[in-house]
């Protein structure tokens, strides 16, 4: 079954536009991808045509690479056509790296949701839980082992290398928003789950979705527990997100952070809910099966059988914290306190 899910994803386009080049997806849509410095290399970027000027969805990671390749842009392919608007789907380097960069070099504004820009500044700033030592804290609270705690410490404040500076100001976008960009209006769907207040554009007239980070066509978005919000259920908010993209045409053609353009979103949306089905049951099968309560830690392999580097590492904790605790609250596992301060977790 699941195979004929996957099947029905329809990917448009495998290969992807090359290096600071333009590619066409959709009248007046383009695609640009940027490279990023992990295991996952790049990043897609959408630009709008507004005539004598362009509007961007998504800026890059904010190093030096990528901002080599935005000024062979602008000697190039945009030449002589500034960028008017900017929209930030949310807060991740990938997204908003560059998204303060650009705004003062074309004196234009940024659109994003009002949680995706605090808390990018609250995790530049190390403000309230959002700095690496409450992460620290947090994966320590749920067993992961010293070698790895000293590993994250080691990493600093890793957001802000992707992330020099952010938008000092923004223009506030919520959820059924209308957003004008280019000759469509686009559709805010503000999406949970995987980042505080995710925005997805939509232009039914169209069949056109810029997905971000919440709809991808070959790898699950990660869903994360983060430690200003330690009991939270991202699992649950991700999936009830997914309902705004069931209700869209089914022809729509998906444009997404990571990967090619695709077709087939309710198939894909329908995989996605498969995926974290078995993901839980796999994990609440771990478990039952296991003779003592496990810790986020114990079941790292559970939901990961491969090897991991230290940012791998680093989403796969949040992941596991994140089905746990999805498990927990749905009254699946029971959460446990030991002695020395460590949550595990029961079937
Ligand atoms: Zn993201």
């Amino acid at each position: 079954m699941n195979d004929s899910l996957s099947r029905a994803v329809l990917e448009v386009a495998d290969a992807p536009p090359a290096a600071a080049t333009l590619r066409e997806v959709a009248p007046g849509v383009h695609w640009l991808r940027m490279p990023l410095p992990f295991a996952l290399d790049h990043v897609n970027l959408w630009l709008v045509d507004e005539g004598d000027a362009v509007a961007l969805v998504d800026c890059g990671y904010g190093d030096a690479t990528t901002r080599a390749h935005w000024e062979a842009l602008f000697a190039g392919a945009l030449a002589g056509r500034p960028i008017r608007h900017i929209v930030a789907t949310h807060c991740h380097p990938d997204h908003v790296g560059n998204a303060a960069w650009l705004a003062e070099r074309f004196g234009c504004d940024v659109m994003m949701t009002q949680s995706e820009f605090l808390a990018s500044h609250a995790m530049l700033g190390e403000h309230a839980g959002y700095g690496p030592a409450d992460t620290r804290a947090l994966f320590a609270r749920h067993g992961l082992a010293s070698e790895h705690l000293d590993a994250l410490a080691a990493r600093g404040n890793s957001y802000r290398k992707g992330v020099p500076q952010a938008p000092r100001a923004f223009s506030r976008l919520i959820h059924g928003d209308r957003v004008k960009l280019g000759e469509r209006t686009w559709r805010v769907i503000a999406g949970y789950g995987h980042s505080p207040e995710h925005a997805a554009l939509a232009c039914e007239d169209s069949a056109l979705l810029v997905s971000g980070d919440m709809l991808l066509p070959r790898i699950s978005t990660n869903v994360s527990v983060w430690p200003a919000e330690p009991d939270a259920d991202p699992v649950a908010r991700f999936l009830d997100s997914l309902t705004a993209f069931e209700a869209l045409p089914p022809d729509t053609l998906v444009l997404p952070s990571h990967g090619a353009p695709f077709r087939g979103i309710h198939a894909r949306v329908a995989r996605l809910r498969a995926h974290h089905a078995e993901r839980l049951d796999e994990l609440h099968a771990a478990l039952a099966a296991a003779k003592q309560p496990r810790s986020a830690a114990d079941v790292v392999p559970v939901l990961f059988r491969r090897p991991l580097d230290l940012q791998q590492r680093f989403f796969a904790m949040g992941e596991a914290i994140a089905h746990l605790n999805h498990l927990w609250q749905s009254q699946r596992a029971r959460r446990i306190v030991a002695d020395d301060g460590t949550l595990r977790f029961a079937a």
